[in-house]
């Protein structure tokens, strides 16, 4: 049968897969559930599976009928994955969250679904590949590092692949476009923790304590000119303190004060100097007043940079996809930032966003917030799923063609 038809015929079943899976949402790392449904389908489909790969992730590996008997098989990976958000939903509709406190907010339900439709429509059609198709499925992309976690347990030298691609939908981005650049394309996530050590005293007599309130909003300030003074104006940074936290009466100067934030960048050499710069304000604006200070700095995810050619290789299989009205490939970059990252720190590859539409696919019942990522009104839009089985199909027998 030909793969549109195929494809039209069964997504109304993947439908149904990704609503029971919007229906019952599980954490990072809890993935139990999702990766059970996902193993399931893959061996119906007559696909070896791994399971427990990085905790919770399933890799299914597809053998093409024509892969030419060789040491070096050529193989594909694609990335979807499992993981939900720890936010109360509050669409009603009827595949709305059965489970409190947590919700498919930023549509990782339609990734699995897109994937294991992928992965039945080239199962089906296995004649036409030259090589492997390797489905990775993995755990807790929402702060979990799951992708580095399943790297560490030897995905790709398990399971080799020549490149790795990822879909994520993106909402505002309008229905049968997708969007994709060269590069840098998303942030590097970073987290740091500053503590002031000063000395409390009586508010009315300043004079016998060591304030490190004013010390630390002088940090604070400090900060800010670290991005408007010594970053260069074209290298994108981002240095936000969101949490400051010191005292618990009005009458007292406290001991100390806690500052905490995010700095995003793409260049690692920019990451570099501004984690050390940080850490030298901090210290000597606290030993100007003899105060001291503790700076913690976490590095969580590395920035997504799309190689050159697997990009170019990519649009060029979505521009010729029926059905597709734009792929754009001029896009900015965000600061937002996705754990793919250390997948493309060791693979070639690239990170291609699925246009979600602006929100009016929403069933009956949804909240009244914007469909926007991370939002608990937000839901993946259906009626872009088959578009994406198409661009997985498309991308995987153009790349395995013998
Ligand atoms: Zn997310
Ligand atoms: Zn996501």
């Amino acid at each position: 049968m030909k793969t549109n038809s195929i494809i039209e015929q069964k997504t109304s079943e993947w439908i149904d897969i990704r609503r029971d899976i919007h229906a019952h949402p599980e954490l990072r790392f809890e993935e139990i559930r999702t990766a059970r449904i996902v193993a399931d389908k893959l061996r119906a489909f007559g696909i070896e599976v791994t399971e427990g790969v990085g905790k919770t992730g399933v890799v299914g590996v597809l053998r093409g009928d024509k892969t030419p008997v060789t040491e070096n098989v050529r193989a594909i990976g694609l990335r979807a994955d499992m993981d939900a958000l720890p936010i109360q939903e509050k669409n009603l509709f009827a595949h709305a969250s059965t489970l409190k406190g947590k919700m498919h907010a930023c549509g990782h339900d339609g990734h699995v679904a897109m994937l294991l439709g992928a992965a039945e429509v080239l199962a089906s059609q296995k004649h036409l590949l030259a090589g492997n198709v390797v489905f990775i499925f993995q755990p807790a992309e929402e702060g979990g590092a799951g992708a580095q976690r399943m790297i560490e347990d030897g995905l790709f030298t398990r399971f080799p692949v020549d490149a790795v691609f990822a879909m994520h939908n993106w909402p505002g981005l309008p229905v049968g476009t997708f969007a994709v650049r060269k590069g840098p394309m998303m942030a590097s996530s970073n987290e740091f923790e500053l503590t002031v050590r000063g000395k409390g005293a009586h508010a009315a007599m300043p004079n016998l304590g060591i304030d490190p309130v004013p010390i630390a909003c002088q940090i604070v300030l400090a900060f800010q000119q670290l991005i408007s003074r010594v970053r260069a104006p074209l290298d994108p940074a981002v240095i936000s303190v969101t949490q400051i936290s010191a005292g618990e009466a009005i009458n007292v100067i406290p001991e100390s004060a806690t500052l905490a934030g995010t700095v995003r960048t793409f260049k690692d050499e920019t990451l570099n100097s501004l984690e050390a710069q940080m850490g030298k304000i901090a210290h000597h604006i606290c030993a100007s007043f003899g105060a001291q200070s503790d700076f913690v700095f976490k590095r969580n995810y590395p920035s997504l940079i799309n190689d050159a050619e697997s990009t170019e290789f990519i649009c060029q299989v979505l521009e010729e996809l029926e059905g597709v009205e734009a792929v754009y490939d001029d896009l900015d970059p965000t600061m937002g930032a996705e754990d793919f990252a250390f997948m493309l720190k060791v693979k070639p590859g690239s990170y291609v966003w699925l246009g979600n539409g602006d929100g009016d696919h929403r069933s009956a019942g949804h909240g009244l917030g914007p469909c926007t990522l991370h939002n608990p009104s937000y839901d993946f839009n259906d009626g872009v799923l088959s578009l994406g089985v198409s661009a997985w199909v498309a991308l995987s027998q153009r790349f395995l063609k013998s």
